[in-house]
């Protein structure tokens, strides 16, 4: 609306970024900044005293499609708060009253369209204790300035948080700065500031979810696939491929391992009793991708389970499925209702990619009633009809694809 501003400032809660690993939490979230704005030519991002500000060079105006660039990505910046396109000028109040003068009619007229009155308020703060003026006397000030450009009768002030304008003004001793409204972020932490971990993902809609809610948690994500070609088609890791990268917008870099779980699927279904097939893939599965992360670096595995949800994931299936892996397996969606992983994919924009129709390599070889109850001793002694499956798993994870 109005290509005035010239740095955007961005609030964190410092609460929330512990003592000594302060610096690491800033640092990161500079890094993902500079990453999330990076189609914005000579963006620069730095940190002045508890806040992060987002600027040209040579302070230089954001251009309206620039704005729109902030306007989008911001709403994956996890760790920030809440975040504000600002005119920043000296601290002083001619330049204050001008930067005032030049930008409230773009928002004033907008309103001015549909209704007569407009009310607003001017909520200034002063961290210099030595400007000439008061708080309170900045915002008369300011006010003036608004007054002076409307009749009487189209102005109400409202100082509430009903008022249908709010102008920001903050006065610090190198800079002062005027803004309208501030924008939500995620919250949460940022990507990096804590372990990288290994999702199993699917098409599906709950595995991108269960990736969203842990990079919101500062985790890293990288991910593992399984397809089980000739019996499934290319589009199969080529949708999680898709997946992968819709998921890194939200992150730098998240690695895909693509792995044929074809051929011991195959020996399982010549060796064991169909209706365990299903858990028997899955603790290969979490085998596989525990292989991986431990040469990849990741601490712990994610998945997108949620309680009761298919025959795998009743409670006595997880049990046995989680004993095959020795690391920590996460399960963010456990306790949720599909409805309401569904509204999570909308939000982040994976629901309509999770929606295509390619086939799983879950369902290959699928017995027409899987078990709900595979306990683990019953599964063991089906494993121990495999044969030497470790040498299929180590083959398996040699021949993966890395994308
Ligand atoms: P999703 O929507 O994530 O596929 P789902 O509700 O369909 O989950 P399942 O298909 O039983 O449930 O899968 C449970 C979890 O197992 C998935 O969330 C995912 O983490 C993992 N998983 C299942 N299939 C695969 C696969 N082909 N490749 C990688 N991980 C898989
Ligand atoms: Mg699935």
């Amino acid at each position: 609306m109005n290509t005035e501003f010239n740095a955007v400032i961005c609030r964190y809660h410092e609460i929330a970024i512990k003592g000594a690993n302060r610096r690491m939490f800033e640092q990161k979230m500079i890094d993902n900044l500079k990453y999330l704005l990076r189609t914005i030519d000579d963006i620069k991002v730095k940190r002045i005293r508890g806040r992060i500000w987002i600027q040209h060079p040579d302070n230089e105006a954001f251009s309206a499609e620039e704005l729109d660039i902030v306007h989008k990505q911001m709403k994956k910046a996890f760790g920030l708060e809440s975040y504000s396109p600002v005119i920043l000028c000296k601290p002083d109040m001619q330049e204050l009253e001008q930067a005032v003068e030049k930008s409230c009619t773009a928002y004033f007229d907008a309103l001015y369209e549909k209704q007569p009155c407009v009310s607003f308020r001017i909520r200034a703060r002063r961290s210099d204790k030595n400007f000439p003026l008061a708080s309170r006397d900045i915002e008369i000030a300011l006010a003036r300035v608004v007054g002076g450009k409307y009749d009487y009768d189209a102005l109400r002030i409202d100082l509430e948080d009903s008022a249908e304008i709010t102008v920001g003004c903050e006065v610090r001793e190198e800079f002062a700065f005027i803004y309208y409204g501030s924008y939500r972020c995620p919250g949460g932490l940022p990507v990096g500031s804590n372990s990288p971990v290994l999702a199993l993902l699917s098409g599906g809609i709950d595995s991108p979810v269960a990736c969203y809610m842990l990079m919101k948690r500062g985790c890293h994500v990288d991910y593992v696939t399984f397809h089980s070609d000739p019996y499934t088609p290319p589009e199969t890791t080529d949708k999680v491929r898709r997946m992968g990268l819709k998921l890194n917008e939200f992150q730098q870099d998240g690695r895909l391992f693509s792995c044929n779980l074809a051929a011991i699927q195959k020996l399982i279904r010549d060796n064991c009793r169909p209706e365990f097939r299903t858990v028997l893939y899955r603790r290969m599965m979490l085998r596989i991708a525990q292989m991986i992360a431990e040469k990849n670096g990741n601490m712990a595995l994610l998945t997108g389970d949620s309680v009761g949800q298919v025959a795998s994931q009743t409670i006595i299936n997880m049990a046995t499925i989680d004993s095959a892996a020795d690391m920590l397996v996460l399960r963010p969606l456990v306790g949720i209702d599909k409805n309401e992983a569904v509204n999570i994919a909308r939000e982040i924009g994976t629901f309509e990619l999770s929606s295509e129709q390619v086939p799983d390599s879950c369902t290959v070889f699928a017995p027409k009633s899987p078990s709900t109850r595979a306990p683990l001793d019953k599964v063991l002694e089906e494993e121990q009809l495999l044969g030497d499956w470790q040498t299929v798993l180590e083959k398996i994870v040699a021949t993966a694809n890395i994308y």
